[in-house]
């Protein structure tokens, strides 16, 4: 019989013969579209899927993965698109597919532990369906058994990642017999000596110690039916990969290793095992801190046994595992085990109380439903749910919470890469900053030498190392500007007073700071320009030292300039929002710093805004960055009128940062708050504005509610 007769008589014991005949249409389908293409073993390529297929029959898996598994490799290889497979079998079967493309896209290269474990997680985040990780692993089996047609450097690295990722995937999910081959092939081609040897030294051993075994058989049996337990025993084989680890990890010796025999009893019901447990320690004396109950605390991926160590007959040990028929089926087919008995699903009543939780929520929606596809969309919940996993432009994996931001990702790379970052590029495509990461995205962060952390940030940012950083920064900067803007206002009084700033004795600052209880002269200039303190006071108090009070004449040309890049220490009134050309009047406000506003501001005249200080205060004559500016216009209600606006501003060269408008009848009135230079540059574009014959009106806003 081929291959594919072997696949047809397989489903056909389990699935409907309208299933069947699906599955017939895509193997017709994969054969077609692989036509011409071959293994590196010489085999035509379609006999690849149809093995992989084959694996999974035994697990009963249903007919949409075994359609997906023959198709796995015809996007990745072929022409066909998956909007193809799609339109031709359906989206859950496209679904798949995609899946298990998906997650060969991706390759692991670095050898950190560490990487390992996020790898396999992000695999498993990905696959998000539990029947794509179900194919990509007998998949990867497949490979893994004709890995010997390929190059040496090929393989060793196919059999590395094998060992490091699918394996422990397939323990993870309770697969052991898929587990224990994929170890064990890994291991023949990593360490192919060793392999060899250990294989054969074990093939000798297990012939010589035939009669132990049944000797030991005998008598557990025998002593098993003296107690009315009902059981099943049988020998049990360690696989070759476990005995080296157990070699490796105890430095025990070959002989050390085998000497143990290994027995597995398989009972009707759980009080039987702990019935059986007592019979067999009647029978041989327990090794003391051997045993193990993970009946009454199962094992990460839902295993259940009772494990103990007995001295047995010649001195030897003797390891024993005890579960119910049930236990034992999870135990070998692990999460695939729904597919496998979902005819009986007794089982899984009593199995729903006692797993670990993640099989356990598989499980209860089964038993609650008995419908299978509700079964499947419970699998589809992420087996992670509060973690993602991205890669770094050198391939690292990152894990991050989930919900985490680009700017969350610069700061986890490095604090100087977060607080220069400026834009971002996820899987090469450029994207805003706040842009929420996904798992499997290559993130790559764009830095500027200037650039500075955004305030704005620390809204979505959801790291606690993004927000501490940002926050850090600010704390500094806001810090650092107060001095400069304290240092020009200290200088301004100066001047008022007929000094200099720069001519003051360093002796007069220590003076002043341990007057005024200050740690240091920076402090006291922070204090100026956050406005905590006066400027013209503590010019005075240093001015005083071998002064008899003279310099005090008036001379009151002192004047602040704004530049508009201050950061921080000065800030633009929202009310009335100043653009270069206003005239301008700067407040003091206690720990703000100091805020500009235009002369004729409705707000300041009301004396709402909690006043400490005025002082005069002017625009530098160089200004080059653009500032918020608020305009409200009166436009007719036509069509396309809001187009017409916004293009004229843009034609005048100045940006939209906010609109919003209220219907007044037949007139809307539309708030713009815009970007521009300076006065001249306002008036071009409300120039512009006023040859639309649908603006009626143009105002500039200076009291804007804050
Ligand atoms: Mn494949």
């Amino acid at each position: 019989m081929t291959d594919s007769e072997l696949l047809f008589e397989e489903v056909a014991a389990y699935l409907k013969p309208k299933d069947v005949e699906h599955i017939r249409a895509a193997l017709e389908y994969s054969e077609a579209a692989h036509l011409g293409q071959f293994r590196k073993s010489g085999e035509p390529y379609v006999s690849h899927p149809i093995a992989v297929a084959r694996l999974l029959t035994p697990l009963h898996l249903d007919a949409q993965a075994i359609m997906a598994a023959l198709l796995h490799d015809v996007v990745e290889d072929t022409e066909i698109s998956m909007e193809q497979i799609a339109e031709k079998f359906g989206k859950s079967v496209a679904q798949l597919v995609d899946g298990v493309s998906k997650l060969d896209k991706i390759e692991f290269a670095t050898r950190e532990d560490a990487q390992a474990e996020n790898f396999r997680k992000m695999l498993l985040a990905m696959a998000r369906d539990v029947r794509v990780i179900l194919i990509k692993l007998a998949d990867r089996l497949h490979n893994m058994r004709t890995l010997g047609a390929m190059s040496p450097e090929k393989s060793e690295r196919i059999a590395r990642e094998t060992m490091e990722i699918y394996a422990p995937i397939a323990n993870r999910l309770g697969l052991n017999a898929i587990y224990q081959e994929l170890e064990d092939l890994s291991f023949k081609y990593l360490y192919p000596n060793r392999y060899a040897v250990l294989s054969k030294a074990l093939k000798v051993a297990r012939g010589n110690r035939r009669e132990v075994v049944s000797k030991i058989l005998e008598s557990v049996t025998q002593r098993l039916e003296a107690q009315h337990v009902p059981a099943l025993v049988k020998g049990r084989e360690k696989h070759l990969h476990s005995i080296y680890r157990k070699m490796q990890t105890k430095s025990l010796a070959f002989a050390q290793v085998l000497d143990i025999y290994a027995f597995r009893v398989l009972v009707d019901d759980v009080p039987s095992c702990y019935l059986a447990l007592g019979a067999l320690h009647g029978l041989y004396k327990p090794i003391p801190g051997r045993f193990k109950d993970y009946i009454a605390i199962p094992k990460a991926n839902g295993y259940q046994s009772l494990h103990t160590t007995l001295f047995g007959p010649f001195g030897t040990p003797i390891e024993v595992q005890i579960r119910t028929h049930e236990m034992h089926k999870i135990a070998e087919a692990g999460v695939a085990s729904h597919w496998l008995y979902k005819s009986t699903d007794t089982p899984f009543k009593d199995l729903h109380t006692q797993t670990h939780q993640w099989l356990q929520s598989l499980l209860e929606s089964l038993s609650q439903s008995g419908d299978s596809l509700e079964f499947l969309e419970h699998l589809k919940v992420d087996l992670f749910p509060d973690e993602v996993y991205v890669f770094t432009p050198k391939g690292k994996i990152m894990a991050l919470p989930r919900g985490a931001t680009a700017v969350d990702f610069a700061y986890s790379v490095h604090t100087d890469i977060g607080n220069r970052c400026v834009a971002a590029q996820v899987n090469f495509e450029l994207v805003p900053l706040r842009t929420e990461l996904r798992n499997g995205d290559r993130v790559e962060v764009i830095t500027a030498p200037h650039a500075k952390p955004n305030p704005a940030w620390l809204s979505y940012v959801i790291t606690s190392k993004a927000r501490s950083e940002i926050r850090h920064f600010l704390r500094t900067v806001h810090f650092s500007e107060a001095i400069s803007l304290g240092e020009r206002l200290l200088g301004q009084a100066f001047t008022s007073l007929g000094r200099k700033l720069s001519e003051v004795d360093p002796l007069c600052w220590d003076r002043l700071a341990k007057e005024t209880g200050a740690k240091s002269r920076d402090e006291i200039l922070a204090d100026i320009g956050l406005g905590r303190r006066l400027n013209m006071v503590i010019a005075r108090q240093l001015a005083r030292v071998g002064e008899d009070g003279s310099g005090e004449q008036a001379n009151t040309g002192g004047v602040v300039t704004i530049q508009g890049t201050e950061g921080m220490a000065v800030q633009f009134a929202k009310c009335c929002r100043p653009i270069p050309g206003d005239p301008i009047i700067g407040v003091i406000k206690h720990g703000q710093g100091l805020i500009v506003h235009t002369h004729d501001c409705p707000t300041l005249r009301k004396g709402k805004s909690g006043v400490d200080k005025w002082m005069d205060v002017a625009w530098d004559k160089h200004i080059n960055r653009p500032f918020e500016v608020s305009i409200k216009l009166i436009v007719a209600n036509q069509r396309g009128v809001l187009a017409k606006v916004a293009a004229a501003i843009a034609d005048a060269e100045s940006n939209i940062e906010n609109v919003h408008f209220t219907n007044e009848g037949e007139y809307t009135a539309l708030y713009f708050t815009l970007q521009v230079g300076h006065r001249q540059h306002l008036a071009r574009v409300m120039r512009g504005l006023r040859g639309i014959p649908e603006v009626v009106r143009i105002t500039r806003v200076k009291s804007v509610p804050v």
